[in-house]
Order: structure tokens, then sequence, then C-alpha cells
């Protein structure tokens, strides 16, 4: 059909000059845009998702297990191992297609028509669609100049919105801004009152990037128990390398978790992805096995940008922020064009560059100094 006669499709007003989200998906050497993290699974693991999705394909005319309970409570296991928290079972863990589709089911509980959720820029650049597409109110407080909360203006603003949910990632994405534990305490005591009709707020410590953090900064996780409105949000597509899986969960109380049960499709996880998850959390130690050299490289990094001096952000994530550019969009092109695909997002003079390894840090820095002229 000509396009001239194509009908008018009745895409929803508010949808109505939308752009899918993503960056763009290149195919150059160096790819530190979308901080995975840069280390194809090592032979033996992969040897063991192949063993296992075998397995699964012969029961594939039938639906999986739509309680998923057994990577629930091994996702549990790994958790206390991981933040030393205790107490974790497979009722507190709830999984779906990357941390994205977990924080969108918390929206589609908890958020709606006539709801707000809040969080606090700059963050996470998906964080607004979750608001859109579960029609639900967004409204973005700020943060302190460093990237850092102000503990008591953030409870402010929460009191004043009085928002369903409220997301906080820690580390932060795009500054890598790590949230001390007393904070996440007040903002979790003051939230158990602040939500709509004299209910809680939810808040949600969203950890994509927690297994990459400085030593001494705690997760979350360690608080859980003290708080049944709040939820802390992980997933495999970081630290486990595993982004190609679609693979994130969440640990809360089982009541919390039930409500999103509720939202779920039918046997959204399919029987091939809790194969591979189950799979590759046996193999937790080989697949995180270059965390401890990403950390080191990354502290590396800050300090050579701070060397050449530009201003970086302190990261406690597996990438680094920095700046200030009067032409980002020049210096983004400028490296693309040597082969080094970073991310322009965040604050508008500033870039994101994701760590990759010791190699492709090479090839960035002398692609920045070549650009930069510095
Ligand atoms: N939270 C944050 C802060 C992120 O940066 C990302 C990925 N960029 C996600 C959640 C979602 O990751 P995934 O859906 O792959 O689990």
């Amino acid at each position: 059909m000509p396009d001239s006669l194509a009908p008018e499709l009745p895409l929803r007003p508010d949808l109505v000059g939308e752009q899918p989200y993503g960056a763009p998906q290149l195919d150059v050497p160096h790819l530190l845009n979308v901080n995975e993290n840069p280390y194809a699974p090592p032979a033996e693991v992969i040897e063991d998702i192949a063993t296992s999705v075998a397995a699964a394909a012969a029961g594939l005319n039938r639906y999986p297990d739509r309680d998923f309970r057994d990577l629930r409570a091994e996702l549990a296991a790994y958790l206390e191992r991981e933040s030393g928290a205790s107490g974790l079972t497979a009722d507190h863990l709830w999984a779906a297609n990357g941390s994205n589709e977990v924080m969108l089911h918390l929206l589609q509980a908890f958020g709606g028509p006539g709801r707000a959720v809040m969080s606090f820029g700059p963050t996470y650049s998906m964080y607004p669609e979750y608001a859109r597409d579960s029609h639900t109110h967004w409204v973005e407080g700020s943060r302190r100049p460093d990237y850092s909360l102000d503990p008591d203006a953030t409870i402010a603003h929460i009191a004043q919105v009085r928002p369903a949910v409220v997301l906080l990632a820690s580390p932060n994405n795009p500054t890598g801004t790590a949230l001390p534990l007393a904070d996440v305490r007040a903002i979790a005591d003051a939230c158990a009152t602040t939500g709509p009709d004299g209910a809680a707020t939810i808040l949600v410590v969203d950890e994509a990037y927690a297994e990459f953090r400085r030593k001494g900064t705690p997760s979350a996780l360690s608080v859980l128990a003290d708080y049944p409105h709040m939820a802390v949000a992980r997933t495999m597509s970081k630290a486990f390398a595993l982004a190609g899986a679609r693979v994130g969960y969440l640990a809360a109380a089982p009541r919390l978790v039930d409500c999103l049960r509720i939202v779920r499709l039918p046997y959204h996880l399919s029987a091939v992805t809790q194969a591979v998850a189950r799979a590759a959390l046996r193999h937790t130690d080989a697949l995180q096995a270059q965390v401890t050299q990403l950390r080191a490289e990354r502290d590396a990094c800050v300090t050579w940008l701070r060397d050449q001096g530009f201003t970086v952000a302190d990261t406690d994530a597996n990438f680094v922020l920095f700046g200030p550019f009067e032409d980002r969009h020049a210096v983004w092109q400028g490296l693309l064009d040597r082969g080094v695909l970073i991310r322009e997002t965040g604050p508008k003079q500033y870039l994101r560059v994701s760590i990759g390894t010791v190699d492709q840090m090479a090839a960035f820095r002398g692609a920045l100094k070549e650009v930069t002229g510095r």
C-alpha cells in the first residue's frame, strides 16, 4: 500500500513523536558505550550453558516454570554471599528479562494514573520511560553539584510529592555515585509514610552496578530486612557479563514480591532464560573473575582523566563521567572516527565511558588525546 493510502494509526497521544530508547549499536573495535562487561564468558561456562540449554530445549513444547522457584532460590543464595545479608529465600526474590523489566513490574504494580514516581537527576534515562509506559506521573528532583544526594532535601521533596515509588540508582548511572548506607536508611525511614493515601512509598535501590562498588560501600541489601517497602534491584547484565541473556532480579519482602506476581505476564521468563541464568550462577566466580581488574582499570581511568585536567565524578561503577566539553558531540564523533564508541549522556557538557579491557582503555586514552589535543 502506498504511504499516501496508509490509514491513521491510533497511537496514544502521549507517544506521538517519541523515539525508541537506545544508544547507537555500531560495529566498531572498542565498544565502551553501554556499560557491558568487556570479557566474554570463558569456555567452560559456555559449555555448561550450552548443555543446560540443550536440556531445556527437550522440554520446549511445555510452558516454563511460571514461578521459577529454583532460580529464585539460587539468586537468593548468591545475594547473601555477595552482600553478607541473611534470611533471603526464593520468596524474597523476583526476576524478569533484565532489571528494566523488573522495575517496570514495580511501576505496573505500584504506579499508575493519579500516582507519581520520583528520582533525582542526573540519573538513568530509562526511569521516565517506566513512568510513561505505566501512566505514572514523573517527578525529577535534583542532586548536589558532586551528584551526591542531600538526604534532608531528598526527604523533604519526597514528603511534598508523596510518590508511590522512588527510584534511586546506587551506584548511579551516568555519574557512578554510590549512596551511603546511612542515607538509604534515612530515606527508607521517611518513605514508610510518604506514599498515596497514608501508605508507604516503595523505595527501589537500583544496584545494577553494585558488584563494582569500592570496598567499604555496603549494599542496601544489608538493611533490606528492616523495610517491607524497600526493593533492591540487581542484574546479570554487568558484573556477570551476561547482558545478552536478559536476566534482572530484585530482593524484597515476600509481600512486595507477591504484588509483582500479579502484573507479570504468564511465563515471562522463558525456559531457555532460566537455564542460562542457573548455569551462569554455577560459575559466578569465573564470570566475575575480571571485576577486580575492571575496578582497578576504572580507578586508573579516573586518575588519568583528572591528570589531563578533566572534571571526573567519583565512581563506584564500571563507567566514568568526565568533561566538561564545549562541544561534546564533536569529541564523541572524534573518538568514534578512531574506533572508540562512548556515550553522550548525562549533563550536557559531559561524556561517559564504560570500562573495557586494558587494550580498549589504552585505545580510548590515545584517541581522546588526539581529539582534544591534551
Ligand atoms: N539500572 C541501571 C542504573 C542501568 O544502567 C541499567 C542498564 N543500563 C539497568 C538498570 C538495566 O539493565 P538490564 O535491563 O540489562 O538489567
